[in-house]
């Protein structure tokens, strides 16, 4: 068995952290390949060391001074490895990135040392070797993953090494420059690395207990998902659960490599599975609630809409045309709706609503805003008859007008809107019936 293990940044945060993640690592031989995040938050209003290093990077390129920002981002590492008594030159590390500041390194490289450094003290600490990923893992030129590339230089990489600790969230552009991944990217570069060893598992290890019904600012200690699919996952993420970074799905799809999402803090709680497929039964015919507010609907009115052909085209072609991507579009038989994100949509209004006339002259154009999007997911609900029913009769007895349904042709998710001012309302009203009272 070979395990690809990632620590997020309140993982290895300072040194208790860095001792929790070394037993967790012991106590499993097949936790051969480990990537590390950079220093995250150690306590509520704590910054974390990337954003330090993105403020540094802001006061160099402007010609400040940036020894004291440095410094700061220095002590972080120092406090670490003098407490574990680790063996690193930091001198000599702190050296280089001067140097490098100095000689106008760009923004990804600076961005990147957090993790490079959390990856050199933790090599050492765990007597693991360090794979830079500068080495092993590139990207196109045009700034994308180059999947060909990496494919035939990590394996060959890590093939004869029995350990190994790979920095996250960075790899070797092809002007051979460094280049990060988006924000939170060290769990795709767990996903490459899990890919690249063909790893039984990926172990994403952060500082919750795994995925959860619903966000836990809405319910109170939400129950944990024990086993996810990835296309749950990716609905549950497009409405708002922030877990796993959404593009670190794919080069695990490719290989059915499973995912388990793991608590450093309580590392006996088994977590969340996150499979291609799986017989294991929910354990709540839905299996997650996600939501985003603030969208807008425009509704489209005109007699016999539903005779005139090309008039969904022609109505999307304006939203195409202004730069919006929708998110809905219920339509009935001389309506046609489409949800938007207010923020998006706020500055583009007038010319989308000249741009509807010119295109299908409707009879009325009405906008209603300040509305959510409830997405209520599950792969158990294709197979139970009446949740709709349940959702619906539980919103009514919650005095929540819902006004709009979406129930996706996969089965797999139902989408309801209702006004911003119900959506904490409709969450846990739709919590209670599925996962409380489990009716
Ligand atoms: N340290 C990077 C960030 O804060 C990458 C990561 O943690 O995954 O975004």
């Amino acid at each position: 068995m070979k395990k690809v293990v990632k620590f997020g940044g309140s993982s290895l945060a300072d040194a208790k952290q860095f001792q929790k993640v070394a037993d967790i690592i012991h106590a499993d031989p097949d936790r051969r390949y480990v990537i590390p995040s950079a220093p995250g938050k150690r306590f509520d209003g704590d910054t974390k060391v990337t954003d330090m290093l993105y403020e540094c990077y802001r006061i160099a390129s402007a010609g400040g001074d940036y020894t004291e920002a440095l410094n700061r981002i220095r002590e972080r590492y120092e406090e670490i490895r003098t407490e574990l008594d680790i063996k690193a030159d930091l001198d000599k590390e702190f050296e280089t990135i001067k140097n490098n500041i100095e000689a106008g390194a760009a923004v990804d490289y600076l961005a990147s040392r957090g993790e490079y450094l959390n990856g050199i003290l933790l090599s050492s600490y765990l007597g693991f070797e360090f794979v830079d990923p500068a080495d092993v893992i590139f990207f196109n030129k045009d700034g994308v993953f180059d999947e060909a590339r990496t494919d035939a230089v990590l394996p060959k990489r890590l093939k004869d090494l029995p350990n190994a600790v790979i920095p996250g969230f960075y790899g070797r552009a092809a002007d051979g420059s460094v280049k990060t991944f988006s924000r939170g990217g060290s769990d795709i570069t767990g996903s490459i690395v899990a890919r690249g060893v063909h790893a039984d598992l990926y172990e994403n290890w952060t500082d919750v207990d795994g995925f959860l019904v619903t966000d836990p600012r809405i319910v109170d200690n939400p129950a944990v998902i024990r086993t996810l699919t990835y296309r749950e996952m990716r609905e549950l993420s497009y409405m708002g659960a922030s877990v796993l970074h959404e593009e670190a799905v794919f080069p695990l799809r490719k290989e059915g490599i499973p995912v388990n999402v793991r608590n450093t803090n309580a590392p006996d709680a088994p977590g969340t599975m996150i499979v291609e497929s799986t017989c294991a039964k929910p354990d709540y015919v839905i299996t997650g609630i996600g939501g985003k507010k603030g969208f807008v609907s425009i509704t489209i009115e005109k007699d016999l809409m539903n005779s005139e052909i090309g008039f969904g085209r022609k109505v999307l072609q304006v939203f195409e045309e202004n730069g919006l991507s929708f998110e809905h579009t219920p339509s009935g038989i001389d309506t046609f709706t489409i949800y938007v994100s207010q923020e998006e949509f706020a500055p583009k209004e007038q010319n989308v609503i000249a741009g509807l006339h010119r295109a299908v002259k409707p009879d009325l154009i009405e906008l209603e805003s300040d509305l959510a999007l409830i997405a209520v997911v599950g792969r158990g609900m294709r197979k139970t008859r009446g949740t709709a029913g349940r959702i619906f009769s539980a919103l009514a007895h919650a005095r929540v007008n819902v006004k709009m349904i979406d129930q996706g042709s996969s089965e797999l998710n139902i989408i309801i809107g209702v006004e911003n001012a119900d959506f904490e309302k409709t969450i846990k009203a739709i919590y209670d019936i599925f996962v409380v009272t489990k009716i």
